[in-house]
């Protein structure tokens, strides 16, 4: 792939350098979710004094409100919300299918055993009010009903890409059917088929659209398209579908994780072995401390996850092993307990953060009881810094040649 180059590899974890319009990406890279083309309780100031690479917007919120035509006038995403780095924008279909459908039906993704007791790990973090209604698949797509007003909608691989091109992102995804995890092998196959005939729909249009020419500071935007790669459980489904997502799409993404730790890391394992070696791979909606890890040692190259500000306004805080985080908890302290009441020590010692090297856990907590905004800056600001800090120093050990050496002593000690 000419935009991609992998410049050093440690087994098959490897640091690898993107080209995109708005710069160029050191991978491995942590994306955080601006859902709403904002990533929540930061400024893209706070995410340029981190190191953010990239942010992730979400095709379906967007679409809804303020609506892509609006975004387009403003010259795309970049513009509307002052972001010069790259953007990704997802399919839409996530949303719609998982958030209405999946949930109805008890599907999940991947089912966290030893999360912080109490902290809310719910797909959506306002219930399920705010749900979309998905209403059919059919062939041409999904129609469903906003869950802001009820208003009726069409979701078709056309509709996501145009959008996703209003949008102006650098790397989008194509439109996919979403598995549940009730689904039997037939099922799985009959949506993998779906999801085949939708991703070559999607590349057409694609081509047929060309390349949207939205002001980014080049002149010019090249927009990447992943396929996505799905097949639940099974391994033949999922390498079959990994084996059509590499012959037809320059990036792969993997969509449909669900179950527990062993299986996404044997999912991974089976897709990463299947496609070929120059090309992107994400990790859709994958990236918790382990999950990182366990990603990277297989190869992956992206990951994206609402977990670190969603972590962060329900007061789980992320430290490090050294610090006093375990595994059981995804390495996290839980801000509300009653033992940080006093506690003059940053949330992590060790950690470089702005509100680490200013604030207490005693003053973080206090904020959080009397449910003051400056507490959503802060929580947010070290998670998303502890992220950021952690894939930065695992892209380093990656160049170093001592990748296994560093996981062994974070998360399997
Ligand atoms: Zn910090």
């Amino acid at each position: 792939m000419k935009n991609f180059r992998i410049v050093a590899k440690d087994g098959k974890a490897r640091v690898g350098l993107l080209t995109t319009s708005h710069g160029v990406i050191e991978t491995p890279n942590f994306n955080p979710v601006g859902t709403q083309a904002t990533v929540k309780a930061l400024s893209p100031k706070d995410l340029n004094e981190i190191g953010v690479q990239m942010v992730l917007a979400n095709t379906y919120h967007l679409m809804l409100r303020p609506g892509a035509d609006l975004i387009e006038k403003f010259g795309g995403l970049h513009k509307f919300m002052n972001w010069d780095k790259p953007i990704m924008t997802d399919s839409g279909g996530f949303q719609v299918f998982s958030l209405g459908a999946a949930l109805e039906h008890g599907g999940s993704k991947v089912l966290r055993k030893n999360t912080t007791p109490g902290v809310e790990l719910k797909l959506h973090p306002r219930g399920v009010n705010s749900k979309p209604r998905l209403n059919k698949i059919i062939e041409e797509g999904v129609t469903f009903q906003s869950h802001i007003d009820g208003s009726k909608h069409i979701l078709t691989p056309e509709k996501s890409i145009k959008i996703q091109q209003q949008l102006g992102a650098d790397l989008i995804v194509a439109f996919d059917d979403h598995e549940s995890a009730k689904h039997n092998y037939g099922e799985m196959q009959k949506s993998l088929e779906l999801t085949e005939r939708w991703g070559l729909r999607s590349l057409k249009e694609h081509k047929r659209t060309g390349v949207k020419l939205i002001h980014p500071p080049g002149g010019k935007l090249e927009q990447l398209m992943y396929g996505v790669v799905h097949g639940g459980t099974h391994k033949d489904l999922r390498v079959r579908s990994a084996k059509f997502t590499d012959e037809h799409f320059d990036a792969v993404a993997i969509g449909g994780i669900y179950g527990d730790k062993q299986t996404l890391c044997s999912i991974v394992e089976w897709v990463t072995s299947a496609v070929s070696e120059e090309k992107p791979r994400h990790l859709l909606g994958i990236g918790e401390v382990e999950d990182l890890f366990n990603g990277i040692e297989r190869g992956v190259d992206f990951f994206d996850c609402v977990a670190p500000t969603r972590r962060a306004r329900n007061g789980s805080l992320y430290i490090c092993p050294k610090s006093g985080g375990k595994k059981s908890n995804s390495y996290t302290l839980n801000i509300r307990q009653s033992k940080f009441f006093s506690d003059k020590k940053p949330i992590d010692p060790r950690c470089n953060c702005y509100t680490c090297t200013n604030f207490s856990r005693s003053y973080l907590r206090h904020l959080y009881m009397a449910d003051e905004i400056l507490y959503h800056e802060l929580s947010t600001y070290h998670n998303i810094f502890f992220i950021i800090d952690l894939v930065k120093r695992i892209r380093e050990t990656i160049k170093d040649g001592e990748f296994k050496k560093f996981k062994r002593g974070y998360i399997d000690r």
